[in-house]
């Protein structure tokens, strides 16, 4: 038994080396909260996610050949958020393709991104 201090209120208590909360009490109101935390960040990206989708199903139904190129800018100005992707590939040559779901993109160096639907 050694002394240590519960997580959640700070008080101390005895117990073996993997206790980490005074009481159960303690321990599930700490276990719930972080659950709360985690559900309301995957929400949060799944809608982003989502929305960034919709906008490329947009753009390219209103194109018809498989790429197209439109300036970054544009995208953001739809309420494009470039920090998430569904998956990310680097290749040798230095380009990294993002994606999104079914749809990729790469960015260009002069603010044009190219994008593209993958084949299914
Ligand atoms: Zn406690």
């Amino acid at each position: 038994m050694e002394q240590k201090k519960c997580l959640l209120c700070d008080k101390p208590f005895r117990g073996r080396s993997d206790k980490k909360f005074c009481d159960d009490y303690c321990r599930n109101a700490y276990n719930n909260s972080r659950k709360m935390i985690n559900s309301n960040e995957v929400r949060k990206v799944n809608n982003v996610l989502a929305k960034n989708r919709k906008i490329l199903e947009s753009l390219s139904c209103e194109l018809s050949s498989k790429y197209f190129k439109i300036k970054k800018e544009s995208l953001v100005d739809m309420g494009y958020v470039f920090k998430y992707q569904t998956q990310q590939k680097k290749y040798k040559s230095g380009i990294s393709i993002q994606f999104c779901y079914d749809y990729y993109y790469f960015e260009l160096n002069n603010g044009w991104v190219v994008m593209a639907k993958t084949m299914d």
